[in-house]
């Protein structure tokens, strides 16, 4: 299978203007004659069903949630960004791509992320619009606060709700779409197959979590909006109900799956606190602005952080990397925690946690400034551990946060099965290696709001689309396949919860295609899959019925899912030799223990393509070029 990427050429300034120009365009009185499906309702999915039903196409629009607001964008807490140069700090359109590319550690492509760059000055305006309530400066002008990877403060935020009010702003505008008739709503609808009808895709088939009953849904466009799959690590930041399945069950329609090792560890998360925990907290990573990371000096020096005099503290990051501190990236803050703990400088019970510290922001800035900053994850985190940072310092480790991989999509957003779009974190487009902090709500929103209105049009202004009924034999066929699935899922009847084997395949990730990877643990983690994928099949206990509302039977059918998932996670980190991003191959690091990338033989996105049940993947190169950020190793110091 060719890989087109269709990126443009030319200065990159004007790629995006000069793509935009030669598509086509749908004539106006044409639009509502095509049908879009939507999957997802959050920043992403919420902002392009409202944005392309505006522009007046048919939408229905999906989610899983009783809610499109419930989206798990709501959880979004620290900011998003943006090159406005509010602050006077030197911030640029060319600086912000500069920052994401070198961020990504030279695995994303160039195009793209100048686009995101260029498009994100237009988010801000749009939201503010809708009236986002962005924090403000006393004189009225928008506030900024600074994210990790960058020098400069561009990072817009709603106190620690910057998700939810976002997300009140694209559902506002769904919800003006579903009030005129031009979105129809599905909520508690899980999309279980795409449809695939000479070559593109013309549909999906979904399950109803109420009813249990399946349905049909045929257009001429599918959009795919589902989001990012850490939770295949079972413990992640993710919300529960995170999954992989609509881009799993486009994947073996032909969609080819990009860069699924690519995971994004979130340096500062509350820590694992027991084996029953089925959740992990993040804290947000503005809190980096003002709090200090720090380990005793001493390995084993288990006095409370209050005992442990200045110097006797290792500020280890700002020790470590002088000129970016506490806002290294997340990748660089994740590996250097977990060398301190591997050091035996880890703090708490369990030895696997570093201190974030406010003692010096309190002091220098007063408790209420503080509280005005964080006030809600102040809170949060008190009613979680029982201890108020205002007092103590938290205690945070790295934990599963972001998908950087996904469903590959070309500079027009469409993935390998034409007519199928990819948008937000379900797909793997801007972020190489490793995603700066407030870059994922950019772009969500970015294709969203403004990418996905004009590349859409261009593909329905540039095919025909033969009628096709609920009774075409391929949609007959899919919606057999999801219908044979459910009852067997259902009839197995065996010995273990869904969730033992999903706990269990979390474990084995967790450990072996983690933080850390190398070449043994993931063959042990490829052969410890499957075996784990076959004993599912046979020995899982799926509760109730398919004619109801069944959360175990909706779970069963994920975590089939991240199974298959996972062992293409570790094959794509097998194949990866190199380190790279948030993809740390244990053999590949310099003396300092820093990500050692091999440019030479792996600066490309890997594309895998599925090739049928039991069969290998087969993994297809988008070599990536380097035209503007020229590859370098990344240095925060
Ligand atoms: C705790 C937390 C805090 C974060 N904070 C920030 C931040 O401050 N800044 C930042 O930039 N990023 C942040 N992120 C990342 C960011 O929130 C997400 O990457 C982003 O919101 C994803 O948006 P999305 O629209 O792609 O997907 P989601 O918001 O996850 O939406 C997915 C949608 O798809 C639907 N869906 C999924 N599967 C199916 C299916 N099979 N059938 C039907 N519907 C389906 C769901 O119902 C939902 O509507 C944070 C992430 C976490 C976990």
């Amino acid at each position: 299978m060719p890989l087109n990427s269709r990126t443009p050429s030319g200065p990159i300034e004007t790629r995006w203007d000069n793509t935009k120009f030669e598509m086509k365009l749908v004539n106006p009185a044409n639009k509502r004659k095509y049908n879009v499906l939507v999957v997802g309702s959050g920043l992403a999915g919420g902002a392009a069903a409202a944005t392309l039903a505006e522009l007046g196409y048919n939408v229905k629009c999906f989610c899983y949630q009783d809610s499109p607001r419930r989206a798990h964008s709501i959880a979004a807490q620290g900011g998003i960004n943006a090159a406005k140069n509010y602050q006077n700090d030197g911030d640029s359109i060319y600086r912000l791509f500069y920052d994401t590319v070198k961020g990504g550690d030279f695995r994303a492509r160039e195009s793209n992320v100048y686009r995101l760059a260029q498009i994100s000055v237009n988010i801000i305006d749009q939201a503010v619009a809708q009236g986002v309530p962005f924090a403000r400066e006393y004189g009225g002008t928008l506030a900024n606060r600074s994210f990790g990877g960058a020098h400069g403060s561009r990072t817009f935020y709603a106190r620690g709700q910057t998700g939810q009010q976002l997300l009140l702003g694209a559902y506002q505008a769904l919800e003006r779409q579903i009030d005129a008739g031009r979105v129809k709503m599905f909520p508690r609808t899980e999309m279980l197959d795409l449809i695939v009808i000479d070559g593109k895709a013309r549909g999906i088939v979904t399950r109803n979590l109420v009813t249990g009953q399946t349905d049909v849904h045929i257009a001429d466009a599918v959009v795919l909006a589902s989001g990012g799959y850490g939770n295949v690590f079972y413990l992640s930041t993710n919300a529960k109900g995170c999954n992989v399945t609509a881009s799993w069950r486009a994947f073996k329609r032909g969609a080819c799956f990009a860069n699924p090792c690519f995971t994004q560890i979130h340096p500062t998360c509350i820590p694992v606190s027991g084996d029953y925990q089925s959740k992990l907290t993040l804290m947000s990573e503005s809190l980096r602005n003002d709090g200090r990371i720090w380990v005793p000096l001493k390995a084993g020096d288990n006095r409370p952080p209050q005992q442990i005099p200045e110097p006797e503290r290792d500020y280890y990051l700002e020790r470590i990397y002088p000129s970016f501190g506490n806002l290294v990236p997340r990748d660089v803050a994740s590996r250097a925690a977990k060398r301190m703990c591997d050091e035996g400088r880890g703090v708490g019970p369990s030895g696997l946690g570093v201190y974030l510290d406010f003692a010096a922001s309190i002091e220098r800035l007063g408790k209420q400034a503080i509280a005005e900053r964080y006030g809600n994850l102040f809170e949060m985190y008190e009613r979680i551990t029982g201890e108020s940072p205002y007092e103590v310092p938290m205690r945070i480790f790295p934990a599963v946060h972001y998908t950087m991989g996904g469903l590959w999509v070309d500079y027009h957003l469409m993935s390998t099965v034409p007519g199928l779009f990819v948008l937000g974190e379900a797909n793997f487009s801007d972020h190489g290696a490793n995603r700066l902090g407030a870059s994922a709500l950019m772009q969500g929103l970015a294709d969203g709001y403004f990418v996905i209105p004009f590349t859409l049009g261009n593909y329905l202004a540039s095919n025909k689309f033969e009628t096709v009924g609920e009774d075409h034999p391929e949609a007959k066929a899919a919606k057999a396949q999801v219908s044979s699935r459910v009852e067997k899922l259902l009839s197995i009847k065996g010995n273990r919860t869904v969730d033992s084997f999903h706990r269990e395949l979390g474990k084995i990730m967790w450990e072996h295609c983690g933080m850390a990877r190398n070449e043994k643990g993931l063959r042990e983690a490829i052969a410890h899959i499957r075996a784990l994928k076959e004993e599912f099949w046979k020995n899982v206990n799926v509760l109730g019925e398919s004619a109801d509302l069944n959360q175990s039977l909706e779970k069963a059918g994920r975590v089939a899912d991240f199974l298959e998932l996972g062992e293409l996670m570790c094959i794509d980190a097998l194949e990866r030799n190199e380190s790279c991003g948030g993809h740390f191959r244990e053999e590949y690091q310099t003396p300092e223990g820093e990500a050692m990338r091999d440019d030479e033989a792996f600066a490309y996105a890997a594309a895998w393509e599925y090739k049928g049940e039991g069969q290998p993947a087969e993994l297809h190169k988008e070599d990536l070029t380097f035209e503007y950020v020229h590859p370098s190793q990344r240095s925060y110091k």
